[in-house]
């Protein structure tokens, strides 16, 4: 099934005369209105009169992270704020996170492409849709939410949390569909077993899951788990929200694009050059019907490549393969982005450290786990409370981890000069997840 057969099987010509009408509509509009984009194209030397086809696309500049972190919290917007009707922000960020806005017709397009993704993912208005993604400013609740209603399926908005009580809904109210990262599912498949659940003869059959890497191998191990077939959504908060690419039944290999609103490139992340198609590298998008936060050659960082085959499903829009990394340092850890730039800067704030840490990344069970080891200060061994001020550090950490960026993690306080010095870049983190 297919949700909006129209757009979604579009031949390639049409669909590419689609996308430069909607690019030229864009690129115009931002320049007009967002002074950021007036000022990247004027120090590029371009003008938007000089996107005379897609493959123009190239001759515009990126925007990146620091970009939109550049212009918090509202400068990259193109409407007024009278004109917005949401605003997200994306997970685990201090200060200045990116924040993202949303028009009443940006809201309707995001419910639209999340009601495809479902219909792909083989759900109808028939199914009850157990939705585990955080609500709130988190774009993952609100965005599976309201295309769960678009599709005119039952929504259980159980957000995220409190396994316990979502293993006794499951059980319960006999949702069909859930929707949540895969380690959660992971998680909730462990804590339904300790529980004495028989997880497999829940009424669950399909599970939409995305927001952080993931392989086939999880995959496997959470259809086996949890009896159902696990799909792959992607998404991120710049560019709108989960919705922005997913897997077909038919196909399980590689997440269609909606191509008819979103242009991808693959480029060489240190070049910035376009890569040939199927070449693995950099995702880029241009958001090509978003109003209030219109986006030219975002670069996500993510790693993938683009498949041009023709799917079994009949849709035409190409699809992305798994993501297979980040050109940057980002780490994803349960769900919540983070840079060990950000930890680093909890760190400097904190009396009686060194700036030198590393960062230790795991999994145990289905659980990430982040360890901060970080050097003290010489005086701090030469207190008379040592033990003390010691605990009382460590504390500070853990709280400041958790309340500016969300994310929790165990401390270790080691001695001065007993971690691992760089010469050139550091490398501070060690992510010893097998995914
Ligand atoms: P979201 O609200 O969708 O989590 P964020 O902006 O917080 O959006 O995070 C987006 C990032 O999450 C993406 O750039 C990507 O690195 C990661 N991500 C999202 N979906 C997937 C997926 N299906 N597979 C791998 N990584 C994903
Ligand atoms: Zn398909």
């Amino acid at each position: 099934m297919i949700y909006n057969e129209e757009f979604e099987t579009l031949p390639r010509e049409a669909l590419e005369a689609l996308q430069f009408k909607r690019l030229q509509q864009v690129v115009l509009r931002v320049y007009h209105t967002v002074g950021f984009y007036r000022k990247a194209f004027d120090d590029a030397g371009v003008k938007p009169e000089d996107v005379k086809s897609l493959a123009d696309l190239k001759r515009l500049p990126f925007t990146t992270k620091q970009d939109l972190r550049d212009n918090y919290p509202f400068g990259m917007f193109a409407v007024p704020m009278s004109s917005v009707v949401r605003l997200h922000a994306s997970s685990g960020t201090t200060g200045r996170a990116t924040v993202v806005g949303y028009t009443k017709r940006d809201i309707e397009h995001w419910s639209e492409l999340m009601a495809r993704c479902f219909v792909a993912a083989g759900l109808t208005k028939n199914d009850i849709i157990h939705n585990a993604y955080g609500y709130g400013l988190f774009t993952g609740g609100l965005g599976a939410h309201y295309g769960a209603e678009r599709l005119g399926a039952s929504v259980i908005p159980i957000s995220g949390g409190n396994t316990k009580r979502q293993i006794m809904i499951l059980q319960d109210f006999g949702p069909t569909a859930i929707c949540c990262t895969p380690s959660y599912a992971l998680n909730l498949a462990e804590q339904g077993q300790a529980m004495g659940v028989d997880m497999r003869s829940l009424k669950l059959r399909v599970g939409v899951f995305g927001a952080e890497p993931w392989s086939d191998k999880m995959r496997n191990q959470i259809e086996d788990v949890l009896d159902i077939q696990a799909m792959n959504i992607y998404g991120l908060s710049e560019v709108m929200g989960p919705g922005v690419a997913m897997e077909c039944t038919e196909g399980r290999q590689g997440m269609h694009i909606f191509e008819d609103h979103f242009l991808a490139e693959i480029i060489n992340p240190l070049t910035g050059e376009v890569l040939p198609p199927g070449e693995e590298g950099e995702l880029v998008f241009t958001t090509l019907t978003k109003e209030a936060f219109p986006l030219v050659r975002y670069r996500t960082r993510d790693v993938t490549r683009l498949i041009h085959d023709p799917c079994r499903c009949g849709r035409s829009h190409v699809r992305m393969d798994r993501v297979m990394g980040r050109s940057d340092d980002m780490l994803i850890i349960r769900g919540v982005n983070v840079f060990p730039s950000q930890i680093e800067a909890v760190l400097v704030g904190i009396d009686g450290l060194e700036p030198h840490y590393q960062l230790l990344v795991d999994r145990e069970g289905t659980l990430d786990t982040l360890e901060v080891q970080v050097e003290v200060r010489e005086e701090a061994f030469a207190n008379a409370d040592e033990v003390k001020v010691l605990q009382r550090t460590e504390r500070r950490i853990v709280k400041d981890l958790k309340d500016y960026l969300g994310i929790s993690a165990k401390v270790k306080l080691v001695e001065p000069k007993s971690l691992q010095r760089f010469e050139g870049k550091a490398s501070r983190v060690i992510d010893k997840r097998k995914i």
